[in-house]
């Protein structure tokens, strides 16, 4: 049982049936075991039990031929006896001759342990050997002139063994009475064996200790044993198995005998009765004897056996624990590849798993689902300023919140960075949603306390409903990002519903970026030239290069609409780098042709600062090909860059002034910028952004900013050039507060190469 709920404990159904593979392969084994174990016994038990039944039955042949030839010797005296007396009336037994060497001879061959006598039935008693002669009263019962059924084929009666009432010891007594005869006959001639000499003669003959050798009267009356004959002689053992089971089938044979009448064990018994008298030779051995070297194996195998059992149930159990140790291993790794390492919930994989289920829950009982789709709001800004570990600590805290916030029986996932789903079960209303993604923004929107730093960040969460905004769980996702996307546009901080327009929007953005990709490749990117006209000289010696996308369907498209998608989709790095390379090819070409001191100037995103975007060595290398210093380019940078930099920015900023070019901070005005950050940077130049030169000409507010502006940059040692010069007045109010350069339609729109080259030949002096 135990091993079976330890089987149940294994949950991976490979591991599982591994384990039940060993259980039977361990029960097999065991069965095999001790199916041999059991086979040997019983061969090797049946073996030693035939040896001995071999031996015993050997033993019985030798037993009964030595007994038939002692009773021969005394059938033939007796016959002999009865013979002689017959021929003459009992007068004096003692002087016949015949009688006497008869005697004799007997005596000669038994070694003396054969007595004779003749008893009459008047009870005079002859001793033969002797020669007394003495009466011992009526002795007309006594088994001499019955015990008929003991007779004999040859006539030979045996007696139950009795005292010798001469000499005290037990004896046997033999005769022949012949029933014919007998009517005639008042006379008994008795042969009375000592039955120590059978003892003594069967002594010699057992081979075991506990064998015995005994002779039993075909009625079961024990005539002599070895050992013990004494104590047990006369005694009936026509109650045991021998008498009751074995000589009824067959007159020799062998038997075990679970318990003896004599020593009340276990024997192996042979026994061969007689035709010739009604003697039953038995010879036997214990049991115990026979199957003390068959014991000392049973032990061996038992232990063997066991101790192999124990190896056995010790080895299986420990390859179920090592499958069941495989099988939490196994648990544990899928475990971990469901779920997100860093929050501990759901991740991708399982959540789309987990929504797949949902749907078809929800499809079987006709119910609806909420799916939320949770994204932080600039929360890569905290990775890059306060750096990753403590943004890994917001991501933390914030999967803690999400999950805090919602049911117990709703799921939250994390789908990776700042990403985090919910599936709310049974929440469709309005409110209820409403209420949840409200909830999670005010949770998220508290402040972050991470270990000394405070952030603050909100989030965007986009809602997509089943079945109304898709029915897989691909579309349901797919929605609820747009919907995210959607409340990110809107502002952030804030959820949206899933509408289809977004749907469209989303597939429009899709082709859009489809189109970015194969731009570059097709060479649909363009640059123009703006010129920056110096306006004391009103020479062009500058020019700023602005990219622009010739669209196969669409035309030509503004770098206002496709910067910020080429930003997002983190494709601007590559086509800065083309910028980069095309501005500074023309760069050359200028110099050689329009003047030698020619520069022009590139916009760079604040995208390519990042980290693994082209170093400034790059770029200095190519200058170095194309045979320009640093000084031929400029750079064009944002306040947003400055305001938040990082590492990579300050040493890539430094990078590019150290090698000569000259930084421009664009759109100044625009952002919050302040005096300290120009200090701070090497900043070559400020342009002054183009709403501060639309309203030079609205009153005096503007021109004072306009000439603040100026006036702090020369302070600062820095060159100002003013954007969007559109009218005369403009330029000359610039002009007047000495600003040094201009840039606008009044001078040029942005031109192409030759049309630039054409133009620039020309003077852009004031008029
Ligand atoms: P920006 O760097 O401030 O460029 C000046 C913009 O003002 C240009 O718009 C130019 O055509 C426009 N402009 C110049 N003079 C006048 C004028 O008198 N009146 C008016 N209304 N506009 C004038 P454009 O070419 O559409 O570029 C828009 C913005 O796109 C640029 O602003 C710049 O931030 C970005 N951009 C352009 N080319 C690139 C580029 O190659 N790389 C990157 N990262 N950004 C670029
Ligand atoms: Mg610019
Ligand atoms: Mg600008």
């Amino acid at each position: 049982m135990r091993i079976q709920s330890n089987l149940w404990g294994i949950r991976s159904p490979g591991e599982r049936r591994a384990a039940w593979m060993v259980l039977l392969g361990a029960g097999l084994a065991l069965l095999i075991l001790w199916s041999a174990i059991a086979g040997i016994l019983l061969r090797s038990r049946h073996s030693a039990i035939d040896a001995e039944r071999r031996v015993l039955e050997r033993m019985s042949s030798v037993v009964e031929e030595q007994t038939r030839n002692f009773f021969s010797v005394v059938d033939f005296f007796l016959i002999s006896a009865n013979r002689i007396l017959d021929s003459q009336p009992i007068g004096n037994p003692h002087t016949d001759p015949d009688l006497l060497s008869l005697v004799k001879t007997l005596e000669t061959q038994s070694g003396g342990r054969i007595g004779a006598h003749i008893l009459t039935s008047d009870g005079t008693f002859h001793d033969l050997a002797t020669a007394n002669k003495q009466s011992i009263g009526n002795i007309a019962n006594r088994d001499y002139f019955g015990a008929q059924s003991l007779r004999s084929a040859g006539g030979v009666y045996i007696g139950k063994p009795e005292e010798s009432s001469f000499t005290g010891q037990m004896v046997l007594p033999i005769f022949h009475a012949d029933p014919d005869a007998r009517a005639a006959r008042n006379f008994v001639v008795v042969a009375s064996i000592d039955t120590q000499a059978i003892n003594t003669l069967y002594e010699s003959g057992r081979t075991k200790p506990s064998g015995s050798i005994g002779l039993v009267r075909r009625d079961g009356i024990l005539l002599a044993r070895a050992p013990h004959g004494e104590s047990f002689i006369g005694k009936s053992i026509a109650g045991g198995g021998l008498w009751k089971e074995s000589l009824p089938k067959a007159q020799r044979g062998w038997s075990i005998l679970p318990n003896t009448v004599i020593d009340k064990t276990s024997r192996l018994t042979a026994y061969a009765a007689m035709d010739e008298y009604p003697l039953v030779v038995i010879a036997s051995s214990s049991m115990d004897d026979v199957l003390a070297g068959w014991r000392k194996l049973l032990w061996g195998l038992l232990v063997s056996g066991t101790v192999l059992s124990c190896m056995t149930v010790l080895g299986a159990r420990r390859l179920i624990s090592l499958l069941k140790a495989l099988a939490q291993t196994r648990a544990e790794v899928e475990k971990q590849a469901r779920h997100d390492f860093l929050t501990g919930l759901p991740n991708r994989r399982a959540f789309h798993e987990q929504l797949e289920q949902e749907i078809k829950r929800a499809h079987r009982a006709n119910q609806s689902i909420s799916i939320l789709f949770i994204d932080l709001d600039l929360f890569k800004e905290i990775n890059d300023t306060l750096g990753h570990d403590i943004g890994d600590m917001l991501l933390q805290q914030a999967a803690r919140r999400i999950s805090g916030y919602v049911r117990e029986s709703d799921s939250v996932a994390r789908l990776g960075g700042d990403e985090f789903t919910v599936i709310l079960h049974g929440v469709t209303d309005p409110h209820g949603v409403e209420r949840i993604a409200q909830g999670i923004l005010k949770t998220l929107a508290e402040p972050f306390v991470l270990r000394s730093e405070t952030a603050y960040v909100s989030a965007s969460i986009g809602v997509a409903l089943y079945p109304q905004d898709g029915t897989t769980s691909e579309d349901l996702i797919m929605h609820a990002d747009q919907a995210m996307y959607a409340a990110k546009k809107e502002g952030r901080n804030r959820w949206t519903y899933f509408a289809p327009s977004m749907q469209i929007r989303a597939q429009q953005r899709m082709r859009y970026l489809n189109d970015l990709h194969t731009a570059l490749a097709e060479r649909q990117f363009r640059l123009v030239y703006q010129p920056i006209i110096d306006l004391r000289s009103g020479l062009a010696r500058k020019a700023e290069a602005l990219i622009r996308w010739h669209h196969p369907q669409r035309g030509v498209i503004s770098p206002a609409e496709f910067i910020p998608v080429l930003e997002d989709a983190g494709m601007i790095a590559e086509v800065g780098e083309w910028v980069f390379h095309e501005a500074a090819r023309q760069a050359a070409e200028w110099r050689r042709t329009l003047h030698p001191d020619f520069q022009i100037s590139i916009n760079k995103s604040p995208m390519q600062f990042k980290k693994g975007s082209a170093s400034a060595n790059d770029w200095m290398q190519y200058l170095a090909q194309l045979g320009l210093p640093g000084e031929s380019m400029a750079i064009e940078i944002t306040e947003g860059l400055l305001l938040e930099p990082g590492e990579d920015v300050t040493i890539k900023l430094r990078h590019l002034s150290d090698a000569g070019m000259q930084i421009s901070l664009d759109d100044f005005g625009t952002g919050y910028c302040s005096l300290m950050y120009l200090k701070r940077f090497d900043i070559d130049f400020i342009k002054i952004d183009r709403s501060f030169v639309s309203a030079l000409t609205d009153g005096p507010d503007g021109v004072a900013l306009c000439e603040a502006i100026i006036v702090m940059a020369h302070k600062l040692g820095l060159k100002v050039v003013a954007e969007g010069i559109e009218t005369a007045a403009q330029r000359d109010l610039l002009v007047e507060m000495n600003c040094d350069f201009g840039q606008g339609f009044l001078f040029s729109r942005p031109l192409g190469p030759d049309e630039f080259a054409r133009l620039t030949g020309q003077s852009f002096q004031p008029a």
